[in-house]
């Protein structure tokens, strides 16, 4: 059976044509436009701070946010080992390490206790990841980088309008980034923004966004920068997006709630759990996902049932789900200091996420999980 269901897509139901289509009219589809400056603008008021810096895509956006704050080779940076490679990778970059901390069995996400075992004389900093747009405990997250004098960085890559107490994230942390890669909330085809706190550290970034080039003298660059600017075009993408984010948030904020109300009898059974967003947290929904709480123990082998579910959802149902990320301390180039992180490695084997895209109607949701009931209630499935 061909796919029905996709986890994710871009749903580009706005102005983002007529927007695209004026930024190639007037010929200004490379990085200097008037849709560059509207879309950082009105991600800035979104979130509430000022002066976002667009970037061509977020792991840009990350890797600049750490550059922008100091981090030198050889400092650690303490990050939760569930997490897309993005931003272990944007440590790494600057000759830094990631060290990786275990998450709550809860939430999935790192917290104050996870992560002070890891850190060290050399950690500098923290990365905080808001996983599958939950936000991470981030006033207790920020108290303890206050107190140990440690930088704080959110990769809000998949929490665009996620919120603690009404404040949201990316305006926690002395830098966020987020992004706008096609299967995010909102998508400029590939895109991210940065945000940092401080305006000087700002400006540095900026500069090293285009090339290192002094601003009023061109050709003059004083440091080595990068391009890692956006385009006029992504940008005109981004405004048309802009302008329906609080659609496509709730939209998935419904879809989630509609899963949570359909698969609750398999919850009920000990079968499958979800994220739970704490008292006053809003989770962007980015994904819906489930953990299949009932493999077997040994993680190996969950793994390599919940490929089978995934396979038999895809075959019969036409549903596509994803696996949860590996853990980065397992993969090859981070592997050499591999801790044990029980409930990291427990979720990556056992998670799947599920389609949540904008437009997915309540039948849609109902015929998804009655697959997922049937597929978890036939052992045939998976053994
Ligand atoms: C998508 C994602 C990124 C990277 O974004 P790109 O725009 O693809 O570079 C970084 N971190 C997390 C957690 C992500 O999900």
């Amino acid at each position: 059976m061909s796919l029905k269901y996709a986890v994710s897509m871009p749903v580009l139901a706005g102005n983002e044509i007529r927007y695209a289509t004026e930024a190639m009219e007037s010929t200004w589809i490379s990085s200097t436009g008037k849709f560059v400056t509207e879309f950082e603008r009105k991600l800035s008021e979104f979130i509430g701070v000022s002066g976002g810096i667009s970037v061509c895509n977020g792991t840009a956006g990350l890797h600049l946010a750490c550059l922008a704050l100091g981090l030198k080779p050889g400092d650690e940076v303490v990050m939760p080992a569930l997490t897309y490679i993005a931003s272990a990778n944007s440590v790494a970059y600057c000759g830094a390490i990631p060290v990786f901390a275990d998450c709550d069995p809860q939430t999935w996400n790192m917290t104050k206790e996870t992560l002070s075992s890891a850190v060290t004389s050399r950690t500098v900093g923290i990365m905080a990841v808001h996983l599958y747009g939950l936000p991470s405990p981030m006033p207790e997250i920020a108290e303890f980088c206050h107190s140990r004098g440690l930088w704080l960085i959110e990769d809000c890559a998949e929490s665009l309008g996620a919120s603690i107490n009404g404040k949201m994230t990316g305006s926690f942390g002395d830098a966020a980034a987020f992004s706008f890669y096609g299967n995010k909330t909102i998508s400029t085809g590939e895109g991210g923004m940065l945000l940092v706190a401080d305006t000087a550290k700002r400006e540095y970034a900026r500069l090293l966004r285009g090339q290192g080039m002094d601003t009023a003298r061109r050709y003059w660059h004083p440091i080595m920068g990068y391009n890692y600017r956006m385009t006029n075009i992504a940008a005109a993408i981004g405004c048309g997006q802009m302008e329906m984010a609080n659609y496509h948030i709730s939209e998935r904020r419904r879809i989630a709630e509609r899963y949570a109300y359909h698969l609750r009898p398999l919850v009920e059974e000990g079968l499958i759990a979800f994220q739970k967003e704490p008292d006053g947290y809003r989770s962007s929904c980015w994904l819906s996902s489930i953990v299949l709480s009932h493999l077997n123990p040994e993680d190996v082998a969950a793994l390599e049932q919940r490929e089978k579910i995934m396979r038999h959802l895809a075959e019969k149902s036409g549903v596509e789900t994803r696996p949860f990320f590996h853990c980065c301390h397992c993969l090859p180039m981070y592997s050499e200091s591999a801790p044990h992180l029980p409930v990291s490695e427990y979720l990556s084997a056992r998670g799947m996420n599920l389609p949540s895209y904008s437009g997915l109607s309540e039948e849609d949701i109902k015929e998804i999980s009655t697959a997922i009931a049937i597929c978890l209630k036939d052992s045939k499935c998976f053994n």
